[in-house]
Parts: C-alpha cells; sequence; structure tokens
C-alpha cells in the first residue's frame, strides 16, 4: 500500500514530462510545421489563456492540418476574443454553489473539491478558464475542507476536480486520499481527469496501487472528446487500473469541428469500450466566455443523437446532457 513507501525524492518520468509540455505559440507552429500567418492570433488569445499541451498529444495532431480536430483544442485563436452574447466567465454557476476552500455543492450526496489549477493540457472550451484558482483551493487547506465535509453527513461521493487532479503529485494525492476514507460518511470517490489522455505515464503503478487499497468505490471519468486521443500507449494503464477495480467512465464536449459528425462520435465510443471505458456523458458546450466558436445548437445536438442512437448498442450511448445553473442535476436533452 502507498502508505508504506516513501514518497519519489526525484521527480518522476511523467512529471518530467510534464514540465516539457509546449507552451510557446511559435514552438507549437513549429513543430506541427503549421503557417506562420496563424502566429499572431495565437499569441494574442494565449495572453489571456495561455497555450499549454504535452509532447504524447502533440504527436496525435496530424502534421500541416490547421483543421485537425485535436490541434483545434489546443491551439488559440483571435475567435476567443470575441465577445458572444450568452458566454460567461462562470458558465456553470459554481461561484454561488461554492462554499470556500475549494468546495463546491450542486448536488445532492455529492461535494466537488477543486483541489488545484493546473493542466497538463489547456483546453480551449474549459468551462474553468476564468476560475479564481489561487482564491478557491482545496489543497491550500486541506484540513479546512476535511473538518467542512466532516459537517456534512448526506455527502455519499466526493469528486476530485481542478484544474486537473491527477496533476498533483501521489505524495499530494495521498494527503487527501487519506484524509477522505476518514470520513465515515463517504462511499464514493470519483476522479475527472484528461491527464491519461494527453500524459499516459501518469497511470504509474504506485498511483494504481494507491487507488485499489482505497476503502472508497473509485471512478475515473476521462475526457475524451475524439477517438484520436485515445492512443495505444494508453491501454497498459487503464487496463491496471480496471484490474485494481476502478469503474472507468468518460464524459465527453460536443465541440463544432471537433466531434461534431455521427460517424465520429460512434468511433469514439467504439474505441472507448476498446479501451475497457464506458461512454457517460456528452455534454453540450458549457457557455464560457471565449468559447462561441465551439458552440453546437441544441437542436443540432438533439440530430446528432438521434443518429448515435440509431447506430450503437444502448449501453455505447452516452447521455446528452447540459449543466444549467441552479438545477438540481444535469438537464437530459435527449429527445423524448
Ligand atoms: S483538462 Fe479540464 S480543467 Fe484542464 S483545461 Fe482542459 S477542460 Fe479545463
Amino acid at each position: 500500500m502507498i502508505t508504506s513507501a516513501p514518497a519519489p525524492s526525484q521527480p518522476e518520468d511523467w512529471q518530467r514530462e510534464l514540465a516539457r509540455a509546449v507552451s510557446d505559440p511559435a514552438e507549437l507552429l513549429r513543430l506541427l510545421e503549421l503557417p506562420d500567418s496563424l502566429l499572431a492570433g495565437a499569441q494574442r488569445a494565449a495572453a489571456t489563456f495561455p497555450l499549454r499541451v504535452t509532447r504524447h498529444y502533440l504527436g496525435l495532431i496530424r502534421r500541416g492540418d490547421p483543421g485537425d480536430p485535436l490541434l483545434r483544442q489546443v491551439l488559440p485563436l483571435d475567435e476567443e476574443r470575441h465577445p458572444a452574447p450568452g458566454f460567461v466567465t462562470d458558465p456553470v454557476g459554481d461561484s454561488a454553489a461554492a462554499l470556500g476552500d475549494g468546495l463546491i455543492h450542486k448536488y445532492h450526496g455529492r461535494a466537488l473539491l477543486v483541489v488545484t489549477g493546473a493542466c497538463a493540457i489547456h483546453c480551449r472550451y474549459c468551462f474553468r478558464r476564468h476560475y479564481p484558482y489561487a482564491e478557491d483551493s482545496a489543497l491550500r487547506d486541506p484540513a479546512a475542507v476535511l473538518a467542512r465535509l466532516r459537517k456534512m453527513p448526506e455527502i455519499r461521493e466526493v469528486i476530485l476536480s481542478g484544474g486537473d487532479p491527477l496533476s498533483l503529485s501521489d505524495g499530494r494525492l495521498q494527503v487527501l486520499l487519506d484524509g477522505l476514507e476518514e470520513l465515515p460518511q463517504l462511499r464514493r470517490l470519483r476522479i475527472h481527469s484528461r491527464l491519461p489522455l494527453v500524459l499516459p505515464e501518469r497511470l504509474t503503478g504506485r498511483l494504481v496501487s494507491r487507488l485499489a487499497a482505497s476503502r472508497l468505490g473509485v471512478s475515473l471519468v476521462l475526457h475524451a472528446n475524439h477517438p484520436r486521443e485515445l492512443a495505444p500507449a494508453l491501454r497498459p494503464g487503464l487496463r491496471a487500473l480496471r484490474e485494481a477495480g476502478v469503474t472507468l467512465l468518460n464524459q465527453s464536449v460536443l465541440l463544432r469541428g471537433v466531434n461534431d459528425e455521427a460517424a465520429t462520435l460512434a468511433e469514439l465510443s467504439e474505441a472507448l469500450f476498446d479501451h475497457g471505458v464506458l461512454p457517460y456523458y456528452l455534454h453540450l458546450l458549457d457557455p464560457v466566455a471565449g468559447s462561441a466558436h465551439f458552440a453546437v445548437s441544441s437542436d443540432e445536438a438533439g440530430a446528432l443523437h438521434r443518429q448515435l442512437c440509431a447506430q450503437l448498442p444502448g449501453y455505447l450511448l452516452p447521455r446528452l446532457v447540459r449543466e444549467v445553473p441552479g438545477e438540481p442535476s444535469k438537464r437530459p436533452m435527449e429527445a423524448p
């Protein structure tokens, strides 16, 4: 069990790789053989929300193709700077549901912990791209957030979110997990992470062992949006997690120019199943300022979902939902 193993004194391979993430738009364009004409817009947009992409993810992007669906998720564009009606800095009502110390309580029996603002990749459509991480993160004072949770006996499940919770070191995760496991009312732990997709080395034996040892029922929700994100390098880590008893789910965001075709979404569901992951949600875009160029209308989303429904068995069909601030659950958007 991880508690008896000494923490590594040197950065692990995945941490070294994380440190090599590309953050300079000029370098991104050069590595991907993209035209210089994209540079000025990328620099302007990156000044507001920096570019960040791992070398593994770069390796999945087609060279010389400005329309590549994976590139579109990470390349800063001038469009992000255009205001659009209804697109706001807090599209899912996080601030109204924030209790302090990184704790967000929206849904019955569940509480979400924002544990870090760090991510291995900066998704241009990120609904928390304007989140005040410096002021509100559970890691600033883990004891305080655990004390708050102790006074919430109705909470059965804690969701680790961010930022990306797997960008934390195993040592920091361990402190958090040790504390959560002491809360008698908790039954489940859910981790939302895009990190395995963009840095498969993150699924270390040490991490898998710690999750396997938890008394909580653990699920990991990946955030894959396109079938090409499920690279062969991901398979061993996901298999180890499955063997450790971790439930693997996926939620995607429906994104214009990325996955807004039924064939792509069907292929994504098939690829997820091949990797032992079940599709869970297909989210309509949260209308965060800077992301309007990714939006797909509700009508179009409904039509796409009906096409998917005709192509896939029910267990591979993600539920089409939208998050509406103040509502007690995600709002189903599927046609009756
Ligand atoms: S990994 Fe998640 S939290 Fe991080 S930028 Fe992407 S969508 Fe946002």
